[in-house]
């Protein structure tokens, strides 16, 4: 019987991972950099880790959950963000007694029930950081700089930075009895989904795709024009760190980001290469989401980046191809009988850093030959018996056809010395 991967899965095959494992690394770097540093959470939680947070109104609860009952009857969810996990991390394990802020940096798969498409999958991965206990606008400024860089760093161009602030409390009760007075008397132009959450959450109709909704809420009341004197200054703040680092932003009054948490700032960048899932990553400030857990009242910004379309996009700039993927040494052996001593010389290469391979297919010297060109060996060392019984090896340079005679006791040393200095 022959099995598919789940719909909206795909299997990362070697040349993608390697890809994937460049873009980690980078960040890692990049995060050490910022003061970030890693954690690692469960892949599934409580179901109501996700439903208090995210919000019961948005599309990833009401739609896209992956959620199941164990063995003992324990509702869980396998985890369709990382913000959430992190935080619920941050109050299980006392981590507000640590100084302040934390700032944390994930990387793995999520998952979300969604109609699969180009860039749009049922498990993705994320790459993101929260940084957690300061209300700093510094921070948001951080948090969104952090993220452009990465993509600089990574040879990106052509990205446009939107921004946003959804305000706080003192904001929002104003705001949403104007939003859903609005929302009320366009009822009628509005899906069925969007009419429920006229009452559940009128903030949750910016997200629907639904062309007739759009239009509605492109003319709606804006969060922005409600904001209270604190929650404006901090906005402005946040625009003027920006300015400062020369940053292009656009203020788009719209960007509410499909999460219930999200207070004050909220961003997003979007990549010219993506087609319609063009939001390579996204974040927000979330002051309120620590309480949510059962903490005392912590603010907290952060964002998440979608490796799949991040690596979609960096394919489409050519700047892969940096990536020095090729294996050094391919070890040819002319006859079976000096196996043994090309095994030998195999690990003393390893052992010395160099990454080197051998046949294991039983295949003639000239089909060695032929694998080792297709695999990408930059050098193929021959032994055979001759060879051992001179003491002499001979090396060919796969690009060059070029070849040399060394001295087996020195093959050790001399391939180092060729392959540090990439001759
Ligand atoms: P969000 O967690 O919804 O704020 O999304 C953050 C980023 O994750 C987005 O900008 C996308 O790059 C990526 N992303 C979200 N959902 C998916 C998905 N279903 N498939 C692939 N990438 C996704």
């Amino acid at each position: 019987m022959r099995y598919n991967a789940p719909k909206g899965t795909t299997d990362i095959l070697p040349d993608t991972a390697r890809k994937w494992q460049y873009l980690e690394s980078k960040a890692a770097n990049m995060f050490k950099n910022y003061g970030y540093e890693p954690i690692i959470t469960p892949i599934f939680e409580h179901t109501e880790v996700f439903t208090r947070s995210i919000g019961i109104s948005t599309d990833i609860v009401q739609k896209e959950m992956y959620t199941f009952k164990d063995k003992a009857g324990r509702s869980l969810t396998l985890r369709p963000e990382g913000t959430a996990p992190v935080i619920r991390a941050y109050v299980n394990n006392n981590m507000q007694q640590l100084p302040q802020p934390v700032k944390l940096y994930y990387m793995g798969p999520m998952f979300r029930y969604e109609r699969p498409q180009a860039g749009r999958y049922r498990q993705f991965w994320q790459i993101g950081v929260e940084a957690i206990g300061s209300d700093d606008p510094a921070l948001d400024a951080e948090s969104i700089l952090l993220m452009i860089n990465y993509f600089k760093s990574l040879g990106l161009k052509g990205l446009t930075l939107y921004i946003n602030s959804m305000g706080c409390d003192k904001d929002r009760p104003k705001y949403m009895e104007l939003l859903r007075e609005y929302a009320e008397a366009n009822r009628k132009r509005l899906c069925k989904d969007c009419q429920k959450r006229i009452d559940l959450n009128p903030l949750r109709l910016f997200d629907c795709k639904d062309e007739s909704c759009q239009l509605v809420m492109k003319d709606a009341p804006k969060l922005l024009n409600y904001l209270e004197v604190d929650c404006r200054k901090h906005f402005n703040m946040v625009k003027r760190y920006l300015e400062m680092q020369k940053i292009e932003y656009i203020v788009k009054p719209e960007l509410v980001r499909g999460l219930d948490y999200y207070t004050k700032t909220t961003f997003e960048v979007i990549s010219p290469f993506l087609g319609a899932q063009n939001a390579i990553g996204g974040g927000g400030r979330y002051d309120k989401l620590v309480e949510e857990f059962g903490g005392s009242p912590t603010p907290g910004i952060g964002f998440a980046i979608g490796t799949e379309r991040l690596a979609i996009a960096v394919e489409k700039e050519g700047a892969f191809d940096s990536i020095e993927d090729r294996m050094d040494v391919f070890i040819a052996v002319a006859d079976q009988s000096a196996k043994p001593n090309a095994i030998d010389i195999l690990y003393a290469l390893r052992e010395a850093g160099i990454s080197a391979d051998i046949d294991y297919m039983g295949r003639s010297l000239k089909a060695q030959l032929k694998y080792a060109n297709r695999r990408g060996f930059k050098y193929t060392v021959f032994i055979g018996p001759e060879e051992l019984e001179k003491k002499r090896v001979a090396v060919r340079n796969m690009e060059t056809g070029e070849q040399i005679e060394i001295n087996i006791d020195e093959l050790i040393k001399v391939m180092r010395d060729i392959v540090m200095e990439r001759f």
